[in-house]
């Protein structure tokens, strides 16, 4: 496997960061997860603007343009000769010493790894997930901007460790004020009575790219979205659950803290959109400059 590290594509043996960068001693630093379908990169131009979005606001200068890193992506994943996959896009502040001063880290490093990505097995997709409402909740915006994707995950890891010990596989996090915000790594919609609802961007939730295109089948489909404070009941008391994430893509939540949601099996409409969503992935994007 060929990684991308400032400007080099280097061997996975020889592609190492050094010990001092701040985006390992303080996760100081902002990542993407973008797919490649079919030698396609899926929405490339929307991940790069988020990420250097949230590079603004921790105040991150991304050490080369926006042109620049969409080569770099490209060939990092032509390089690798990945027709499906997964990329990971990573910008740490860079070396520095030992305190936070981010001043001291003059150059932030870009690191590019593509390869291959398989979160949930087929079963989940077929039958769904299992959700508990986790205890961890979302950071206050005046904490840490649940928008920015940052390289502390922490928050996130630690939901998950709780949905694990409880024998799910993902789980919704709350906001501050008790609202629905979005898993662990996905963001969440519900159906009732044929309508869809989404927790808006302001309960804590990302602004995820999988959110975006869903959204924008279920308008081509006229199916009505709308972006709500959403609450525990109205999941409880849904029809139907899915979840959305560049890794997961779209898939059903049967089953929210032991409770069914609706039938407790994947719903209707859920199968239609995670159908479109496939089609969605697998006919646009970015081509591959793959060298034969
Ligand atoms: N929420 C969180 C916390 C995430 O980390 C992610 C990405 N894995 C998502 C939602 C989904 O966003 P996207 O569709 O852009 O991958």
């Amino acid at each position: 496997m060929k990684i991308y590290i400032d400007g080099q594509l280097l061997d996975e043996k020889d592609a190492k960061i050094s010990v001092f960068d701040h985006g390992l001693l303080y996760g100081d630093g902002v990542f993407e997860g973008i797919r490649i379908y079919s030698g396609r990169v899926f929405r490339l131009t929307e991940h790069l603007k988020r990420l250097y979005a949230c590079a603004r606001a921790i105040s991150l200068n991304i050490p080369i343009t926006f042109e620049e890193m969409e080569r770099a992506t490209v060939e990092t994943v032509a390089a690798n000769g990945l027709r499906d996959g997964y990329i990971r896009l990573v910008v740490t502040r860079g070396v520095g010493t030992l305190g936070l001063d981010p001043n001291r880290c003059p150059k932030p490093s870009v690191i590019i790894i593509a390869a291959g990505i398989k979160l949930y097995p087929q079963e989940a997709y077929d039958h769904g997930l299992k959700l508990i409402t986790c205890a961890t909740r979302r950071p206050a915006p005046a904490a840490l901007s649940p928008q920015v994707k940052s390289l502390n995950y922490l928050n996130n890891v630690m939901a998950k460790i709780e949905c694990l010990q409880a024998g799910c596989d993902e789980g919704i996090m709350l906001n501050e004020q008790g609202y629905v915000a979005e898993c662990t790594g996905d963001n969440v919609f519900i159906i009732k009575n044929g309508e869809v609802y989404t927790p808006t961007i302001s309960s804590g939730a990302l602004d995820g790219i999988t959110r975006r295109a869903v959204m924008e089948l279920l308008n081509k489909m006229s199916i009505p979205c709308h972006e709500v404070m959403m609450t525990r009941f109205d999941v409880y008391t849904a029809d139907e659950c899915f979840l959305t994430g560049t890794a997961a893509e779209a898939l059903p939540a049967v089953m929210l803290d032991t409770r069914p949601i609706g039938s407790g099996k994947p719903g209707p409409t859920t199968l239609k959109i995670i159908e479109a969503f496939k089609v969605l992935a697998n006919s646009e994007g970015s081509p591959v400059p793959y060298k034969e």
